[in-house]
């Protein structure tokens, strides 16, 4: 199974809540070299166009992002960001034509879920998965495909971006009241009441597959986020590692049951511990080389 990773998602964000390490430290745990993982190609501003305006990627491209676009993003930007950005976009591009080659892929990086059309917001500055499904139904022919959204927070850009557009199921589930405030409706949403812990999540989700899977996607978009565990600072749903570790294994089962390309990005994950959002990571990319 292809693992899409480059050290140059390690951008430093002085005194941000977002360990950019944990990029490094799971391609580490997981013995990820040179040799053995997948190295993204940029995306290309054509690729980007697929979904985001020509003015807003033409701020990236100049930066001439202005101080308001800047604190929306809520990153402390600078120029050669945008770099970084177009590689994890084309990170996700990448590991989504390889789960169309072989199945199923990881992109150790992207799940950018709260970049909208026309801004960026939330530390997402490009929407990775619009992008990569876009670049898909372009260049690989497939025509559905379903976004399994379950960080903590809303993935309220991506709603958006497919808002009208019955090619793509997005299905988000998240702590309700948490950021963002504003969560334009996605095809399923379903928002969790704080504290609600492993029993009920689990109950709640495998509710909800059958529903996505209905939809006879050609492409699964996964973004396993590790914020919902108990401890991290951005979110308040209570799931612990092994509820976590059995939230994925429900996912990936239903997309290798119905024999649907599945492709795993990361998303959030802002525990006390970095250590803790690294277990995280790593054991969702277990069960993805587990489920040959
Ligand atoms: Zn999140």
């Amino acid at each position: 199974m292809k693992v899409v990773f480059s050290p140059r998602y390690e951008v430093t964000l002085p005194g941000h809540v977002w360990p950019t390490s944990k990029y490094r430290l799971i391609a580490e745990r997981l013995g990820l070299n040179s040799l053995t993982r997948t190295d993204p190609p940029l995306a290309s501003w054509d690729d980007l166009a697929l979904v985001h305006t020509s003015e807003y990627l033409a701020k990236l491209r100049d930066n001439t992002m202005t101080p308001n676009d800047i604190a929306t993003l809520e990153l402390p930007w600078r120029p050669e960001f945008a770099d970084a950005f177009r590689l994890m976009v084309g990170g996700t591009c990448a590991a989504a034509t390889a789960a169309l080659d072989d199945g199923r892929a990881v992109h150790l990086g992207g799940g950018l879920h709260h970049a909208f059309a026309a801004h960026g917001e939330g530390f997402c500055p490009l929407n990775d998965v619009a992008v990569a499904i876009r670049v898909l139904q372009r260049d690989r022919g497939i025509n559905r495909a379903a976004v399994v959204d379950l960080d903590v927070h809303h993935g309220n850009g991506t709603a958006m971006i497919f808002e009208r557009d019955p090619s793509v199921f997005t299905f988000s589930m998240h702590q309700q009241h948490n950021y963002p405030f504003f969560k334009p409706r996605s095809d399923l949403d379903i928002g969790l009441e704080d504290g609600t812990g492993d029993a009920r999540y689990l109950a709640a989700l495998a509710g909800a597959l059958p529903g996505v899977m209905d939809s006879e996607p050609g492409l699964v978009v996964y973004l396993a986020g590790a914020d919902p565990f108990e401890r991290d600072r951005l979110g308040g749903l209570k799931l612990t590692k092994a509820g976590l570790r059995e939230r994925d294994r429900l996912v990936i089962a239903a997309a290798r049951a119905a024999g649907v390309p599945l492709v795993t990005v990361l998303a959030g994950g802002y525990a006390e511990d970095v250590r803790d959002t690294v277990d995280i990571h790593v054991a969702t990319i277990e069960v993805m080389r587990a489920s040959a």
